[in-house]
């Protein structure tokens, strides 16, 4: 009987250790994991409609069409203030700093679902969830190096240092906002903040789970990327990721009728407002499965 292949050991990083974690970002993470304990009790219809507002505005125009269309695979082009404002949009969705979030997402896409991918399923379902990013990157990780172009920018290295700074801001906002108006400050924290982010993360986290590991393909890309319906519809469109994988810089990651595209309907809008130009569209290259 054939002996099956020795599976390669998981490196030590990758491993769940105290010594391991990033405190900074595990830290976030988990308290604001902790806020949403306290979203039955403090339930009002204003906080519930805040939270899906900011969650279209700093996860719907930061992260998907911004973070993702915009820096990570320059999809279309805007003009600078545009990118900057949508810049500290996304980072009110406390997903860390822009220049990683894009040095990382290229690394993924460089290294789709190999042992330099940062978050593939393949190193356990949880691990491309959410451990990934509570676990310190390895040395030479290059995961701030694959965003050169985003460092030679002055104010994007600004917006960057500070990127924790319009959370909080908004946060205290949001407070005396809620509380002004219908006396639901702690409400308006909880479900415009708490629960709004823990939403936005595990959307933006099915993505790299859920969308290499559940669906169909329409493209053979060599990676285990897939196109999940359901995740499309918390993320934006984003769930359509075989077809993202196919062809990267495409703003349009829905192809086929049915796979509704929100962001890249976004970005035509945007182009309508005169706020975006030279969008990148599918070509007919690569190899659809059928
Ligand atoms: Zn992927
Ligand atoms: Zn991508």
């Amino acid at each position: 009987m054939s002996q099956a292949p020795a599976t390669p050991a998981e490196p030590t990083w990758r491993k769940i250790r105290f010594r391991n974690i990033d405190w900074s970002t595990g830290g976030g993470i988990g308290i604001l994991h902790v806020g949403c304990l306290f979203a039955p009790f403090t339930f009002t219809w204003s906080g519930f409609a805040l939270a899906g507002f900011l969650w279209w505005l700093c996860g719907g125009l930061g992260i998907c069409v911004c973070f993702h269309r915009l820096l990570t695979h320059r999809s279309f082009k805007t003009p600078k203030i545009v990118e900057y404002v949508l810049t500290i949009l996304g980072t009110m969705s406390w997903q860390g700093s822009p220049i990683k979030w894009v040095g990382v997402h290229r690394l993924h896409h460089q290294h789709s679902d190999g042992e330099d991918d940062p978050h593939s399923p393949k190193h356990g379902f949880n691990w491309s969830h959410v451990l990934w990013c509570v676990v310190k990157a390895p040395k030479g990780s290059r995961r701030r190096d694959a965003a050169k172009d985003l460092q030679r920018d002055p104010v994007m290295r600004i917006i960057d240092r500070w990127h924790f700074v319009p959370l909080i801001l908004l946060a205290f906002a949001v407070y005396f906002l809620g509380e002004f108006l219908f006396q639901a400050g702690w409400s308006w924290v909880v479900w415009g903040v708490c629960v709004r982010t823990v939403f936005t993360y595990h959307a933006t986290w099915f993505v790299n789970s859920a969308g290499h590991t559940w669906g169909y393909k329409n493209f053979e890309t060599g990676d285990d990327s897939k196109n999940i319906w359901w995740v499309s519809l918390l993320s934006f469109g984003e769930g359509w990721h075989n077809n993202h994988h196919w062809m990267q810089r495409s703003a349009r990651h829905g192809m086929r009728w049915w796979e509704f595209d929100m962001t890249y309907l976004t970005i035509r809008l945007m182009k309508l407002m005169g706020l975006a130009r030279d969008i990148i569209e599918p070509n007919g290259k690569g190899a659809p499965i059928s």
